[in-house]
């Protein structure tokens, strides 16, 4: 049978369901009846699902039981983690035949997922979607099992933790889909946490560059899944699997509804360490030099900040995850040949950032925020910006309050 001639396809729409809504039989069950509702609408409908419940976690300790806890083999951990989308996907098809529709799952190297030969982290190279095709053409309903493709040497590979979102984005650009719809546990992106303020308000659309700056917040989507829609201009909408209410769509083009607002949104991280090197000479070197030894230990540095004083030295600052504070000092005492005074730990921050496309060329933004922070007395320990953002790192204490007041200050509920 060959492909039917693109111009009869009816449309395309990916949808990815996340394992918290397939953790029982009663869970898979309700969405295959609302991915029969869906197919109502006269669609292609392809579906990818991820591991049911914690199953992939489960997984995992069995393979650190069955090795005492040593690193398992990569190619046997992956084909090992592959199983539990196999498990959803297969359930699902099983769900969506038993109420009279036609469905067939494909895991992914059924579906024509290629991908490089990195076992746990790979990256889509390629999907050759005959297969796929051939069954919308047959009016199925296709299951993909997400997180997995084959790499060249024949072996199967996963994507990553996550990365069933990954997949879903590349299929819909794979299949010139209208969009990817991920349904999941949050119900949109909201302008700023919900726990912080109950002024937070769901966006009905953000930009893809703005949601990067945000993917830290309650939507749990895949940095890597947005960098995709964002390259291929693939629109991904996001909504609660278990309700109707409209969710929010990350989108490349113009804002339509919220244009005039500068600022979307207030992205918050509380995961932050400071290291202060002091009294370091101030020549060419210096910054590589202290942080090649992080690098090659596998730290990333995240706010960097360099202070010239007048006798000649600087001091040096940046952050990293909280959790590699100690180990970040440790190197650098023990492996920088850069010569300082002394090496400082610091904690209890948070970083707190204004997001917004409408903020490019638009002055002023700054000194309201940095106003409306020493407003509510809090210390502004360090500043970067990009060209859609604006960041603080304030202590930790004063993040619900500097929420709030910046939430307030740049009119966030408002939708307009
Ligand atoms: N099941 C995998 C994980 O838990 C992939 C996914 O959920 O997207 O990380
Ligand atoms: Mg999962």
């Amino acid at each position: 049978m060959t492909s039917r001639p693109i111009a009869d396809r009816r449309p395309v729409v990916v949808q990815k369901y996340g394992g918290s809504s397939l953790s029982t039989a009663q869970q898979i069950q309700n969405i295959a009846e609302r991915i029969s509702q869906r197919k109502a609408d006269g669609v292609d409908i392809v579906v990818v699902v991820s591991a049911m419940g914690d199953s992939t976690d489960e997984l995992i300790a069995l393979s650190d039981a069955v090795t005492n806890g040593q690193t398992p083999d990569a190619r046997e951990m992956d084909t090992l983690l592959s199983t539990g989308e196999l498990v959803s996907s297969t359930l699902m098809a099983m769900a969506l035949k038993a109420t009279g529709y036609d469905a067939i799952s494909l895991s992914g190297v059924q579906a024509g997922i290629k991908t490089d030969a990195v076992h746990g982290s790979a990256r889509i190279a390629d999907i050759n979607t005959d297969r796929l095709r051939l069954e919308l053409d047959r009016g199925r309903i296709v299951i993909v099992a997400g997180f997995q493709g084959l790499a060249e040497s024949g072996d199967i590979t996963t994507l990553g933790r996550g990365g069933s979102d990954t997949t879903a984005v590349a299929l819909a650009v794979a299949t010139e889909a209208e969009r990817c719809e991920i349904y999941t546990d949050v119900d949109g992106i909201y302008t700023t946490d919900p726990r912080l303020t109950n002024q937070a308000r769901k966006l009905a659309e953000i930009g893809f560059q703005e949601m990067l700056e945000m993917a830290v917040l309650g939507a749990k989507m895949n940095p890597r899944s947005i960098e995709l829609g964002a390259v291929y201009d693939m629109p991904v909408y996001v909504a609660s699997s278990f309700s109707n209410e409209p969710g929010t769509l990350i989108h490349g083009g113009e804002h339509t509804m919220e244009v005039r607002k500068a600022v979307t949104g207030i992205a918050v991280d509380r995961n932050v360490g400071k290291i202060t090197v002091r009294g370091v000479i101030d020549r060419p070197g210096v910054a590589a030099g202290l942080l090649q030894p992080l690098a090659d230990a596998g730290i990333s540095v995240d706010v960097i900040v360099q202070n010239a004083s007048s006798d000649g030295t600087t001091d040096f600052t940046f952050t990293v995850a909280e959790a590699n504070v100690n180990q970040a000092a440790d190197v650098l005492g023990a492996d920088s040949k850069v010569q300082h005074t002394e090496i400082v730990e610091g904690s209890n921050l948070a970083k707190v950032s204004i997001v917004g496309t409408g903020m490019e060329n638009a002055p002023g933004y700054a000194a309201k925020m940095f106003s409306t922070l020493a407003g509510i007395g809090a210390n502004i320990d360090m500043i970067t910006t990009s060209e859609i953002r604006i960041t603080t790192i304030i202590s930790k204490d004063q993040v619900q309050k500097a929420v709030q007041a910046l939430h307030d200050a740049f009119e966030l509920e408002k939708s307009e």
